[in-house]
């Protein structure tokens, strides 16, 4: 007997083949519905997704990576106060209860001629895929301005990878810290071993955007308390630096001031504005501060200074911003100049409608493009609006900020906290990971973070 499952794998199939003929041919046929094809599984396109009328489109997902990745609290996640499976949501349940397809696979291509888009499995095979509306939402990758020495030395805070990468970093740091003053079979502490344990301790936080300064709140949090706690006789050496050239600068300036204070006098962070960095070596920094410059020799570099588009949008063929660095859409988010063709979220822009890339927008992007899609009457669509619910950072020590909130213009404090806690509670999209991330926060609160290390250890044998 076939299952439920062979079933949908089947209608999975039967997209791949592509033979409207035979399909038509059954007086069981329902009447043929657009194949709508999106491209990711981000905030834009995630929502998409879960807005689409799906018994009037025929819909196909294609991504690499198959859930979404609630991106504000990666910082958490890379720390430890949260679990990382906690911001995840797979697509899967998704896309069964829409009865959609999905694939995980990259587009590669995209043939507007022929309407196909070539897809790339992670495994280097390739194939392609009908699609009558295409909805394009593929987000940013970091930046790295090309400045010599960042791709190879810096880690990175863009996906549950890079969080992964960075916690086994620091751990790694730590421990090797901790034996450091045993290796030349002396357990005395030289000045040699003083000068390396200081450098293995030293952290630094490059870019001051939310990003940014949330992972400086988090890490030193955990270093504060946890570490403080566990490596007594390491706490005197753990510096954090952050260098950016300016702070939170979509807040206005009294928040980005308390911000700054709180983050140089509660979290012991040395902020430096003005900064630009030149050059990053694997245990030095070179960098520009004003009219002059600084090296500092470090352990942990981690990359939160700006994003940029992944190679290929530039190489669709779609029309661009004025910088090529965004795919230029009307009103409606249509691809100017194309048919069926949407771009939302980070790799779009609105002619003449300047929005910033962040979830919020994509989200909203998302939203409206489903019901568009859904809409038999498309006199009833208006123009994309945006409608700013607010913004808000943590910055460690239960302490945020929170602006332009309908109502409010500013909140600080742990009143901020809660309220940035419980807003990220709420936007989480299933019980299942709201039930999660209340006793991730409880068992934090309880137990503090998790110091387990898996590394290289961990590896299948
Ligand atoms: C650490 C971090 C913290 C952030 N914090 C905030 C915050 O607090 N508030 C806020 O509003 N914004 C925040 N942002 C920004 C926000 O995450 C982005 O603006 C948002 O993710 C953009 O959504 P998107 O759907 O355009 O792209 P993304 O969410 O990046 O999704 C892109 C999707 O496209 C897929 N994809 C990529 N290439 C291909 C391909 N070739 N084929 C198919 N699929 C592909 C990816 O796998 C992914 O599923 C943060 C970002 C980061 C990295």
């Amino acid at each position: 007997m076939l299952s439920l499952r062979g079933l949908r794998s089947l209608r999975g199939l039967r997209a791949f083949s592509a033979a409207p003929a035979a399909s038509a041919s059954s007086p069981l046929k329902k009447p043929a519905r657009p194949k709508v094809v999106i491209v990711g599984t981000g905030w834009a396109s995630f929502r998409v997704l879960a807005d689409i009328d799906s018994k009037k489109n025929d819909v196909t997902v294609l991504s690499p990576r198959n859930h979404l990745l609630f991106t504000p609290m990666l910082a958490s996640s890379a720390l430890g106060t949260v679990n990382q499976r906690s911001i995840c949501q797979p697509v899967r349940p998704l896309v069964a209860k829409k009865e959609a397809t999905y694939y995980e696979s990259s587009v590669v291509g995209v043939d507007k001629e022929k309407k196909v888009v070539r897809c790339m499995t992670l495994g280097g095979q390739e194939y392609d895929l009908p699609y009558d509306k295409l909805v394009v939402g593929i987000g940013f990758q970091p930046n790295d301005f090309n400045i010599p020495g960042v791709k190879e030395n810096a880690l990175f805070m863009k996906e549950t990878a890079d969080a992964t990468r960075f916690k086994d970093h620091i751990l790694e740091k730590l421990e090797e810290a901790a034996y450091t003053n045993a290796l030349d079979n002396d357990l005395r502490l030289s000045e040699e071993e003083k000068w390396r344990i200081q450098e293995l301790l030293t952290f630094i936080v490059v870019g001051g955007g939310p990003t940014g300064v949330e992972l400086a709140g988090e890490l030193t949090d955990f270093l504060y308390n946890e570490v403080a706690h566990l490596y007594k006789d390491l706490k005197p050496f753990i510096r954090v630096h952050m260098f950016t050239y300016d702070l939170l600068n979509t807040f206005d300036q009294k928040l980005q001031d308390y911000a700054l204070t709180h983050l140089r006098k509660k979290q012991n962070v040395q902020v430096h504005l003005g900064a630009f960095v030149q050059k990053v070596e694997p245990s030095v920094v070179h960098v520009k501060l004003g009219e002059s410059a600084m090296s500092i020799r470090y352990g942990t570099l981690v990359w939160c200074a700006g994003i940029k588009p992944h190679p290929f949008v530039t190489q669709f063929g779609f029309m661009m911003n004025d910088k090529g660095t965004q795919i230029l859409v009307d009103p409606y988010l249509k691809v100017k100049g194309e048919d069926g063709i949407y771009a939302i979220g980070d790799c779009a822009t609105i002619e003449d409608y300047w929005l910033p890339q962040t979830a919020q927008v994509a989200n909203q992007q998302g939203q409206y493009l489903a019901k568009s899609l859904s809409e038999d009457d498309q006199q009833k669509i208006k123009p994309f609006e945006f409608h700013n619910k607010g913004t808000m950072a943590y910055l460690g020590g239960l302490t945020a900020i929170m602006a332009n909130l309908p109502g409010v213009n500013r909140i600080t404090g742990f009143v901020a906290f809660l309220g940035w806690r419980f807003t990220y509670w709420f936007l989480q999209l299933s019980m299942r990971n709201r039930f999660m991330l209340s006793t991730d926060w409880l068992r934090t609160f309880i137990f503090g973070r998790d110091l387990t290390r898996f590394g290289p250890r961990s590896k299948p044998t």
